[in-house]
Protein backbone atom coordinates (compact mmCIF):
# COMPACT_ATOMS: atom_id res chain seq x y z
CA UNK A 1 0.00 0.00 0.00
CA UNK A 2 1.29 3.06 -0.92
CA UNK A 3 2.36 6.04 1.98
CA UNK A 4 -0.17 8.70 -0.05
CA UNK A 5 -3.26 6.51 0.37
CA UNK A 6 -5.72 8.77 2.00
CA UNK A 7 -9.57 7.35 2.73
CA UNK A 8 -11.51 7.54 -0.63
CA UNK A 9 -14.67 10.09 -0.52
CA UNK A 10 -16.53 9.46 2.66
CA UNK A 11 -19.75 9.71 0.33
CA UNK A 12 -21.57 11.78 3.06
CA UNK A 13 -23.70 14.15 0.64
CA UNK A 14 -25.18 16.56 2.32
CA UNK A 15 -22.97 16.61 5.46
CA UNK A 16 -20.54 19.00 6.97
CA UNK A 17 -17.49 17.57 8.39
CA UNK A 18 -17.58 19.54 11.72
CA UNK A 19 -14.09 17.66 13.09
CA UNK A 20 -11.55 14.73 12.39
CA UNK A 21 -10.05 13.04 15.59
CA UNK A 22 -7.76 9.92 16.03
CA UNK A 23 -7.84 7.68 19.15
CA UNK A 24 -7.10 4.30 19.99
CA UNK A 25 -10.19 3.03 17.68
CA UNK A 26 -9.46 4.87 14.37
CA UNK A 27 -9.89 8.09 12.81
CA UNK A 28 -13.21 9.41 13.58
CA UNK A 29 -15.11 12.12 11.47
CA UNK A 30 -17.69 14.06 12.83
CA UNK A 31 -20.37 14.95 10.56
CA UNK A 32 -23.57 16.96 10.96
CA UNK A 33 -26.66 16.89 8.48
CA UNK A 34 -27.62 19.77 6.62
CA UNK A 35 -31.22 21.07 6.55
CA UNK A 36 -31.50 19.60 3.37
CA UNK A 37 -31.40 15.84 4.74
CA UNK A 38 -34.48 17.16 7.40
CA UNK A 39 -36.99 15.30 5.63
CA UNK A 40 -39.95 13.12 6.91
CA UNK A 41 -39.03 9.39 6.38
CA UNK A 42 -42.57 8.79 6.53
CA UNK A 43 -44.28 10.94 4.15
CA UNK A 44 -41.57 12.63 2.89
CA UNK A 45 -42.65 15.98 3.63
CA UNK A 46 -39.82 19.12 4.56
CA UNK A 47 -42.16 20.31 6.95
CA UNK A 48 -40.62 19.22 10.07
CA UNK A 49 -38.91 20.54 12.91
CA UNK A 50 -36.36 19.01 15.36
CA UNK A 51 -37.37 17.48 18.41
CA UNK A 52 -34.05 16.31 20.14
CA UNK A 53 -31.90 13.92 18.58
CA UNK A 54 -29.26 10.96 19.22
CA UNK A 55 -25.44 10.19 18.45
CA UNK A 56 -24.69 7.54 16.38
CA UNK A 57 -21.31 5.97 15.51
CA UNK A 58 -20.81 4.55 12.18
CA UNK A 59 -17.99 2.27 10.81
CA UNK A 60 -17.49 3.13 7.08
CA UNK A 61 -14.95 1.99 4.33
CA UNK A 62 -11.05 1.89 5.08
CA UNK A 63 -9.23 -0.04 1.93
CA UNK A 64 -6.74 -2.29 3.25
CA UNK A 65 -7.24 -2.27 6.90
CA UNK A 66 -4.61 0.27 7.33
CA UNK A 67 -6.92 1.47 10.40
CA UNK A 68 -10.61 1.63 11.03
CA UNK A 69 -12.24 4.93 9.91
CA UNK A 70 -15.94 5.91 11.85
CA UNK A 71 -18.45 8.45 10.92
CA UNK A 72 -20.03 10.16 14.30
CA UNK A 73 -23.05 11.74 13.49
CA UNK A 74 -26.07 13.34 15.32
CA UNK A 75 -29.08 12.67 13.96
CA UNK A 76 -32.29 14.58 14.47
CA UNK A 77 -35.76 13.31 15.35
CA UNK A 78 -38.22 15.23 13.36
CA UNK A 79 -41.73 15.89 13.71
CA UNK A 80 -43.50 15.68 9.98
CA UNK A 81 -46.39 18.68 9.98
CA UNK A 82 -47.88 16.65 7.07
CA UNK A 83 -47.92 13.28 8.73
CA UNK A 84 -47.65 13.88 12.20
CA UNK A 85 -45.21 10.89 13.06
CA UNK A 86 -42.32 11.60 14.90
CA UNK A 87 -39.01 9.64 13.27
CA UNK A 88 -35.38 9.79 13.20
CA UNK A 89 -34.02 11.43 10.01
CA UNK A 90 -32.96 9.00 7.21
CA UNK A 91 -28.96 9.43 7.44
CA UNK A 92 -28.56 8.28 3.63
CA UNK A 93 -25.02 6.80 4.99
CA UNK A 94 -26.75 3.77 6.98
CA UNK A 95 -30.00 1.24 7.47
CA UNK A 96 -31.38 2.73 10.68
CA UNK A 97 -30.33 0.67 13.10
CA UNK A 98 -26.86 -0.75 11.52
CA UNK A 99 -23.51 0.46 12.49
CA UNK A 100 -21.97 0.13 9.17
CA UNK A 101 -22.82 2.32 5.96
CA UNK A 102 -23.85 1.57 3.28
CA UNK A 103 -20.18 1.76 1.72
CA UNK A 104 -18.98 -0.29 3.77
CA UNK A 105 -21.68 -3.31 3.34
CA UNK A 106 -21.00 -2.06 -0.46
CA UNK A 107 -17.23 -3.41 -0.08
CA UNK A 108 -18.32 -6.86 2.14
CA UNK A 109 -20.94 -7.40 -0.68
CA UNK A 110 -17.89 -7.27 -3.27
CA UNK A 111 -15.76 -8.79 -1.16
CA UNK A 112 -17.48 -11.66 -0.11
CA UNK A 113 -17.15 -12.94 -4.06
CA UNK A 114 -13.84 -13.44 -3.69
CA UNK A 115 -12.47 -13.34 -0.48
CA UNK A 116 -13.44 -15.91 2.40
CA UNK A 117 -15.09 -14.58 5.70
CA UNK A 118 -12.06 -14.94 7.07
CA UNK A 119 -10.27 -12.62 4.95
CA UNK A 120 -13.34 -9.95 5.16
CA UNK A 121 -13.32 -10.33 8.55
CA UNK A 122 -9.58 -9.35 8.83
CA UNK A 123 -9.71 -6.51 5.73
CA UNK A 124 -12.61 -4.68 7.46
CA UNK A 125 -12.25 -4.85 10.92
CA UNK A 126 -15.75 -5.96 10.93
CA UNK A 127 -17.20 -8.58 13.06
CA UNK A 128 -17.76 -12.24 11.86
CA UNK A 129 -21.26 -11.89 12.71
CA UNK A 130 -21.69 -8.41 10.98
CA UNK A 131 -20.15 -10.01 8.11
CA UNK A 132 -22.26 -13.00 7.54
CA UNK A 133 -25.39 -10.41 8.14
CA UNK A 134 -24.29 -7.99 5.64
CA UNK A 135 -23.62 -10.87 3.00
CA UNK A 136 -26.92 -12.47 4.09
CA UNK A 137 -28.51 -9.01 3.26
CA UNK A 138 -25.94 -9.40 -0.52
CA UNK A 139 -28.03 -12.84 -1.25
CA UNK A 140 -31.24 -11.55 -0.70
CA UNK A 141 -30.19 -8.73 -3.01
CA UNK A 142 -30.90 -6.04 -0.85
CA UNK A 143 -27.31 -4.48 -1.98
CA UNK A 144 -27.80 -4.55 -6.03
CA UNK A 145 -25.27 -3.30 -8.23
CA UNK A 146 -23.09 -1.07 -8.11
CA UNK A 147 -24.03 2.49 -9.50
CA UNK A 148 -21.87 3.02 -12.70
CA UNK A 149 -23.60 6.28 -13.78
CA UNK A 150 -21.65 9.38 -13.74
CA UNK A 151 -18.19 7.37 -12.94
CA UNK A 152 -15.35 9.32 -14.03
CA UNK A 153 -12.67 9.31 -11.55
CA UNK A 154 -11.46 5.88 -10.11
CA UNK A 155 -9.37 4.75 -7.47
CA UNK A 156 -7.31 0.92 -7.90
CA UNK A 157 -5.90 -0.47 -4.70
CA UNK A 158 -3.90 -3.71 -4.02
CA UNK A 159 -4.66 -5.32 -0.57
CA UNK A 160 -3.24 -8.33 0.60
CA UNK A 161 -5.04 -10.75 3.40
CA UNK A 162 -2.73 -11.10 6.20
CA UNK A 163 -2.06 -15.21 6.30
CA UNK A 164 -1.31 -16.14 3.03
CA UNK A 165 -0.53 -13.10 1.50
CA UNK A 166 -3.43 -13.79 -1.06
CA UNK A 167 -4.34 -10.50 -3.43
CA UNK A 168 -7.03 -8.39 -4.09
CA UNK A 169 -7.60 -5.67 -6.31
CA UNK A 170 -10.31 -3.12 -5.40
CA UNK A 171 -11.84 -0.61 -7.66
CA UNK A 172 -13.48 2.63 -5.47
CA UNK A 173 -15.81 5.60 -7.40
CA UNK A 174 -12.93 8.50 -6.26
CA UNK A 175 -15.67 10.76 -6.09
CA UNK A 176 -18.14 8.90 -3.98
CA UNK A 177 -16.16 6.33 -2.79
CA UNK A 178 -18.56 3.52 -3.32
CA UNK A 179 -16.11 0.16 -4.06
CA UNK A 180 -17.30 -0.76 -7.21
CA UNK A 181 -15.00 -3.68 -7.66
CA UNK A 182 -13.13 -6.50 -6.39
CA UNK A 183 -11.14 -8.96 -8.35
CA UNK A 184 -8.36 -11.41 -7.44
CA UNK A 185 -4.58 -11.03 -7.71
CA UNK A 186 -3.11 -8.28 -8.11
CA UNK A 187 -2.13 -8.52 -11.70
CA UNK A 188 -3.41 -7.43 -15.22
CA UNK A 189 -5.72 -9.73 -15.55
CA UNK A 190 -7.05 -9.06 -12.25
CA UNK A 191 -8.87 -6.05 -14.04
CA UNK A 192 -10.49 -8.03 -16.84
CA UNK A 193 -13.66 -8.15 -14.59
CA UNK A 194 -13.72 -4.95 -14.11
CA UNK A 195 -13.62 -3.93 -17.65
CA UNK A 196 -16.34 -5.64 -18.60
CA UNK A 197 -18.48 -4.79 -15.84
CA UNK A 198 -17.52 -1.26 -17.25
CA UNK A 199 -18.28 -1.38 -20.72
CA UNK A 200 -16.50 0.45 -23.71
CA UNK A 201 -18.94 3.44 -23.62
CA UNK A 202 -18.55 3.99 -19.92
CA UNK A 203 -14.59 3.45 -20.11
CA UNK A 204 -14.83 6.64 -22.97
CA UNK A 205 -16.02 8.78 -19.68
CA UNK A 206 -12.84 8.07 -17.21
CA UNK A 207 -10.85 10.98 -16.94
CA UNK A 208 -8.85 9.85 -14.47
CA UNK A 209 -7.06 6.86 -12.43
CA UNK A 210 -5.05 7.27 -9.61
CA UNK A 211 -3.09 3.80 -8.82
CA UNK A 212 -1.63 2.61 -5.69
CA UNK A 213 1.12 0.23 -6.67
CA UNK A 214 2.01 -1.85 -9.40
CA UNK A 215 3.42 -1.73 -13.03
CA UNK A 216 0.74 -4.24 -13.91
CA UNK A 217 -1.74 -2.29 -13.43
CA UNK A 218 -0.70 0.75 -15.07
CA UNK A 219 -0.33 -0.91 -18.31
CA UNK A 220 -3.53 -2.33 -18.24
CA UNK A 221 -5.39 1.47 -17.71
CA UNK A 222 -2.98 2.31 -20.14
CA UNK A 223 -4.18 0.19 -22.70
CA UNK A 224 -8.26 -0.01 -21.81
CA UNK A 225 -8.38 4.06 -21.17
CA UNK A 226 -5.76 5.60 -23.50
CA UNK A 227 -7.51 8.67 -22.86
CA UNK A 228 -7.55 8.62 -18.68
CA UNK A 229 -5.23 10.08 -16.60
CA UNK A 230 -3.17 8.22 -14.25
CA UNK A 231 -1.99 9.38 -11.02
CA UNK A 232 -0.14 8.05 -8.39
CA UNK A 233 -1.41 10.36 -5.90
CA UNK A 234 -4.43 8.99 -4.62
CA UNK A 235 -7.04 11.86 -4.84
CA UNK A 236 -7.16 13.57 -1.67
CA UNK A 237 -10.33 12.95 -1.11
CA UNK A 238 -12.00 13.68 2.72
CA UNK A 239 -14.97 15.93 1.23
CA UNK A 240 -18.47 14.82 2.58
ZN1 LIG B 1 -44.50 12.93 7.45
Amino acid sequence: MSKSLIYPGLGAKGYTLISTRSNAKGTIFKLEPQKRLFICPVCKSTEVTTRGSVDRTLKTLSIGKREDVYLDIKIPRLHCHSCGKLRYMDTNISEPRKSYTYQLADYVSLLSQVATLNDIVFLTGLSWYKVNDITKDFLTKKYSKPDLRNLTRISIYEISTHKDHKYLTVVINADTGQPIYVGKGKSASSLDGFWTLLGKRRAQRIQAVAIDMGKAYISAVKERLPHADIVFDHFHLIKP
